[in-house]
């Protein structure tokens, strides 16, 4: 049996106090992990919320979690006691559906998220089947690497996904969390990368994450000198736009990739997807096996999100800095 000292919220949209509670017997299949850092996501805030009306309370968020393993199950693979990984969004997955035997275990259908009926990252300790807890890299810079396991993931999945390539033009929608990395991702991928922003006082910082150009989506003079020349578009926001502009500024047989969660239903005209043979996607997270290729080439192009790092008593004060809006670029505890 091993105490896990946490910070938990009691109730929805309650501080995070204090909270322990036993781990229970190892299973066979999974790794205990002392925490050393743990990102703090939108998605941790929206399940303090009970946003999604999925929370149970008393409620551990953190899913960006970087550690050390401390003990392993007898049927752990490739996995020892000692070695540093990560743990993202998900936890465990069956290893035996279609999707999991195909290497898609993050589209298993009876996938363990590491939130999600279960206690998280904001703690000394957390639980993971071994499938989930991605190896690092030896050259990785463990302080920044957390974020990779959700946002970092969630951002690199769709140039796989898409297809993309070095010669490839492509655009970032919404410079936030997300889009940073992903505008890093794509510089080092080779690719001309349009940052689509409307606050010009960041311009400067978001051609140094790695955008050739920053074009003003609220201007229709810009969207109108790029009409027809992006091979992909990757959406990061979550909020309604003017999608068929989007589609517009797309080459023929381009892609409109989301990972945003619009809520609002996406109204799509037909003709400006056929008449271009466009498409329409969407993608969550990605595979334990991409998200070890992506650590890897993050490490080799020292490619990290900007972060700022918060002690875990000081969680509060990190959860109002990313609801006020303020947080640069992504937000990370560090376990003492
Ligand atoms: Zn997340
Ligand atoms: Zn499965």
């Amino acid at each position: 049996m091993s105490t896990v000292q946490a910070y938990a919220a009691a109730e929805a949209g309650a501080k995070l106090e204090p909270f322990n509670y036993e781990l229970g017997d190892l299973p066979s299949e999974a790794v205990d992990i002392k925490v050393h850092y743990c990102g703090i996501c939108h998605s941790d805030l929206s399940m303090i919320n009970n946003d999604w009306g999925m929370t149970e309370y008393p409620f551990v968020a953190g899913h960006e979690i970087v550690g050390e393993i401390i003990a392993a199950g007898p049927d752990v693979k490739g996995l020892a006691v000692g070695d540093l990984v990560g743990v993202g969004w998900n936890s465990a997955s069956c290893m035996h559906c279609t999707q999991c035997m195909g290497g898609s275990h993050h589209l298993c259908v009876s996938l363990e998220s590491t939130i999600v009926g279960r206690h998280g990252g904001f703690a000394d300790k957390v639980r993971a089947h071994w499938s989930w807890a991605i190896k690092l890299p030896e050259a990785i810079d463990l302080p920044k690497a957390g974020p990779l396991f959700c946002g970092g993931i969630t951002v690199f999945n769709p140039i796989i996904l898409g297809g993309v390539k070095p010669t490839d033009k492509v655009g970032v929608i919404g410079i936030g969390g997300l889009g940073h990395m992903a505008l890093k991702f794509l510089n080092k991928w080779g690719c001309e990368v349009i940052a689509f922003s409307s606050n010009p006082d960041k311009k400067a910082e978001i051609l140094e994450m790695g955008a050739t150009r920053v074009v003003n989506s609220r201007d229709p003079e810009e969207l109108e000198s790029i009409q027809g020349s992006l091979n992909f578009i990757l959406n990061t926001t979550n909020v309604s736009l003017d999608w068929n502009s989007y589609l517009g500024v797309l080459a023929p047989q381009g892609r409109l990739h989301n990972v945003g969660a619009v809520l609002e239903p996406m109204a799509i005209p037909a003709f400006s997807l056929i008449m271009g043979e466009k498409s329409v996607a969407g993608s969550p997270l990605g595979s334990p096996e991409l998200t070890a290729t992506m650590l890897e080439f993050c490490a080799r192009h020292d490619i990290y999100p900007i972060v700022e790092e918060f002690p875990l008593d000081k969680v509060n004060e990190a959860i109002k800095h990313l609801e006020d809006g303020k947080a640069r670029y992504r937000i990370v505890l560090r376990m003492n």
